[in-house]
């Protein structure tokens, strides 16, 4: 019998911590985790069926602050589940109403100095709320399974936006998307790239896909299948942030990885903190021994820029160079660029 609300917590927790032990299937270690949403009688509800809306409520709490905890239901977080459910709702509409759009950021080639190539990014034009960065989205998408169908949208909006800039003979070599481990659950996800590329005719080398350490290291079997596959079409693999999450040498040997973008927050500390000059030297060493080539991300500085280059950096992204542009924009600064070098 639980009488106070503090034993209520301390049972869920004592829940939590029975069931986070490690236990074998077969051969297999295998681990549970249990996120526990709290109501209390009266206070949080009159009738059984609110209170277990409201612990539903601050389950989704427990679970969207990294899980395996309990959580005790306040008044404030019906207002927040709304307005998500509302984001969400609108979200399901934004497709078809066109209101999704890409920008390109631009991606400078040290050694030639001319734009290589540029990352696809999202962002939402909301007719209330304007543009929308993806960070305020996404993640949302990515929890609702969503991000399956968006990610489809841009992957055929960036193939088609690419063969209108190589009709327009715009000299640029690739375009990148981000893809959300989420859309590799599905098996499709080759295929769909697959007559992407063949029905907007552009070529599968002019097109690289953005992945995350947290990809390689928590399903690896099925992944190395499928980049297999989209590797041997021609599709360029990048390794998105590089350095933030938990992979190791041996995935990038392992894996077809063409292009280690190393995270910004590495470059950030560039001329600042030895500590990051040492990783960034490293990683660019490393990257070149097994013949990846190096991006830095969030380049912001010139100091950072002849760093990264006297560093052997192969390419550079950042808002020193240009943020993401919409694509009439950013074919005008490919141009002006190209003036520049000529
Ligand atoms: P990301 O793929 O690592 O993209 C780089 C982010 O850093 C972009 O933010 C870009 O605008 C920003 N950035 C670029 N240069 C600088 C700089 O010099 N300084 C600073 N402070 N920031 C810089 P954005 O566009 O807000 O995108 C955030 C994240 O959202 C992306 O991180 C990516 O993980 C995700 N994302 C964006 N578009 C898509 C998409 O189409 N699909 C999926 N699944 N994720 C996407
Ligand atoms: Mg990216
Ligand atoms: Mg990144």
């Amino acid at each position: 019998h639980i009488q106070r609300p503090q034993d209520a917590g301390r049972v869920a927790e004592q829940m939590v911590q029975v069931l986070s032990h490690k236990f074998d299937l077969g051969d297999q270690h295998s681990f549970l985790g249990a996120s526990v949403g709290i109501a209390t009688f009266p206070e949080d509800g009159a009738s059984a069926e609110e209170l277990l809306k409201n612990a539903d409520t601050a389950m989704y709490r427990a679970k969207s602050g990294g899980r395996s905890q309990a959580v005790y239901f306040e008044e404030g977080m019906n207002t927040e589940a709304v307005a998500r459910l509302m984001l969400d709702r609108d979200l399901r509409l934004a497709i078809e109403r066109g209101e999704l759009v890409l920008h390109y950021q631009p991606q400078l080639d040290l050694r030639t100095g001319a734009i290589r190539s540029a990352e696809a990014l999202l962002r939402w034009q909301h007719p209330g709320r304007g543009l929308i960065a993806p960070n305020r989205f996404i993640p949302l998408a990515e929890e609702s399974g969503f991000i399956e169908q968006i990610g489809q949208w841009v992957i055929c909006e960036a193939c088609s936006q690419m063969k209108a800039w190589q009709t327009d003979g715009l000299p640029l070599g690739q375009v990148a998307v981000n893809v959300s481990p989420r859309q590799f659950r599905k098996s499709g996800l080759v295929g769909f790239i697959r007559d992407c590329v063949a029905q907007t005719g552009v070529s599968p080398t002019c097109l690289e896909i953005e992945i995350t350490e947290g990809l390689l290291v928590d399903h690896a079997t099925v992944v190395e299948g499928m980049l297999g596959e989209l590797a041997a079409m021609g599709i360029g693999i990048a390794l998105d942030d590089f350095g933030t999450g938990f992979s190791s040498m041996a995935y990038l040997k392992r894996f077809p990885v063409d292009t280690i973008k190393i995270d910004r927050t590495f470059i950030e500390g560039l001329g600042r903190s030895a500590d990051s000059e040492v990783i960034v030297t490293a990683v660019i060493a490393m990257s070149h021994a097994l013949g990846k080539i190096v991006i830095a991300e969030g380049v912001e500085t010139g100091e950072q820029l002849a760093l990264l280059r006297k560093l052997g950096c192969d390419e550079i992204q950042g808002y020193y160079l240009s943020p993401a542009l919409p694509a009439a924009q950013f074919a005008a600064f490919v141009r002006s660029r190209e003036l520049v070098a000529s």
